[in-house]
């Protein structure tokens, strides 16, 4: 990295490097933002950002992957325009930092990821947290008001209304564990899987137009959901406070596509409990059985699956040794997250791979999930060189 560093930006004096993984969530889908309960692994996978400062009064920033730089004059920064491209997240971060507080100073980026792009695996909030960091340059920030802030980029300069699990997970992510994270306390609790269980990420390769605006209507749907379940229980504040229960009670005055909607979600909070106690136990078939229904419910009652992911799902779970799988992040493309045992047949990716071909014609990548430590500075280069 140093060696690019240097021929971007001709020298590489004083670099540091900062570095914020992708992550992939087990369970908990479209929860996060009805404050309720995930249950995501910080991954292997993750953005560097390396930085300098600069002598011009200027911000210059550099993708690797998009082979594109960028800059704007510091003072530019309040004032500039969404452009519907990848320099929205460094941008959006950039000026929700200003906002905050924090002088954002003259400096060179330069952009290394391993996160799959659009992946469902968090390629954005690992550049929102990386590119933060970089340009607090070590000034101390409180870890939840940092991912919060990375939350409000997302929210009011790029343009997406997501809950706080993409942010929260990079830099709360723990080495050896998932969290299951509870966001609406933005509080967390190691949960540690069995080790005689696997979970790879296998990506689609796709991710459809529609992801986007789909995800705002999935958002307001929940939010017309609740109007209509607070009629009935007037103290509730979000879906997770209404029990299934009452809502089964309460359903048949919802229109049906609402209803619908919110018994994802409501189910789904209680797939993430029933999870994370089979986890404990050790019963890798109550949690596989958990994955599955967490995929049928996304796929029939909050519709943001596709015919990749379901395919994807549906040939996993013909395979020996597999568990459970499901599709993960927010749906319309990106990676379905399979759990495998350790006797799973020792073909499971050349099968999987053999079969999507042939039905669509790409090939997906398959990465296994190792779960790794939140953002912080990279100080061991070595680290870097070795993740590409
Ligand atoms: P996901 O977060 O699941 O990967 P998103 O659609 O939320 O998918 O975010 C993907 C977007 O993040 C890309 O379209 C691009 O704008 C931006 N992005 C991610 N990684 C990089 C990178 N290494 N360089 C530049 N932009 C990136
Ligand atoms: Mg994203």
């Amino acid at each position: 990295m140093l060696d690019v560093f240097r021929r971007i930006y001709g020298s590489a004096d004083g670099i540091r490097v900062f570095r914020a993984p992708g992550r992939v969530n087990l369970i908990g889908e479209h929860t996060d933002y009805n404050l309720g309960f995930v249950l995501p692994v910080a991954l292997q996978l993750a953005t560097y950002v390396a930085t300098t400062p600069s002598s011009d009064a200027r911000l210059h920033i550099y993708s690797e992957h998009k082979q594109q730089m960028r800059e704007w004059t510091i003072a530019a920064i309040p004032f500039l325009e969404r452009e519907h491209d990848w320099t929205d997240y460094p941008v959006g971060v950039a000026r929700e930092l200003i906002r905050a507080g924090f002088a954002v100073k003259p400096a060179n980026l330069l952009v290394r990821s391993t996160v799959p792009e659009g992946s469902g695996l968090s390629s954005s909030a690992a550049l929102e947290v990386s590119c933060a960091l970089a340009l607090l340059q070590g000034r101390r920030i409180g870890r939840l008001e940092l991912a919060q802030l990375c939350q409000r980029a997302e929210h009011n300069f790029v343009g997406i209304p997501c809950g706080i699990m993409d942010q929260y997970v990079s830099i709360f992510g723990q080495a050896h564990s998932a969290i299951e994270l509870d966001c609406r306390s933005f509080t967390h609790r190691p949960v540690y899987l069995p080790e005689s269980a696997a979970f790879v990420a296998v990506n689609s390769m796709v991710k459809h137009a529609l992801a986007a605006s789909a995800y705002k209507d999935r958002v307001k749907e929940c939010i017309t959901a609740m109007d209509h379940l607070r009629q009935h229980y007037p103290s509730a504040a979000s879906l997770r406070d209404v029990s299934l229960e009452e809502f089964i009670e309460a359903a048949p005055s919802l229109p049906d596509l609402l209803a619908r909607r919110a018994r994802h979600v409501i189910t789904e909070n209680r797939r993430v409990a029933r999870f994370v106690e089979a986890a404990s136990r050790v019963d890798l078939q109550e949690m596989g059985m958990l994955l599955v229904d967490s995929h049928r419910s996304l796929q029939h009652d909050y519709e943001v699956s596709c015919a990749e992911l379901d395919f994807l799902v549906d040939t996993a779970l013909t395979i020996d040794g597999v568990c459970g799988a499901r599709m993960t992040g927010g749906g319309f493309g990106g990676s379905a997250v399979v759990m495998l045992q350790p006797n799973a047949a020792p073909d499971f990716e050349s099968r999987m791979i053999a079969a999507y071909r042939e039905r669509f014609g790409l090939t997906p990548q398959v990465y296994p999930c190792r779960p790794s430590s939140g953002a912080g500075e990279v100080t061991n280069f070595e680290t870097i060189a070795a993740a590409g």
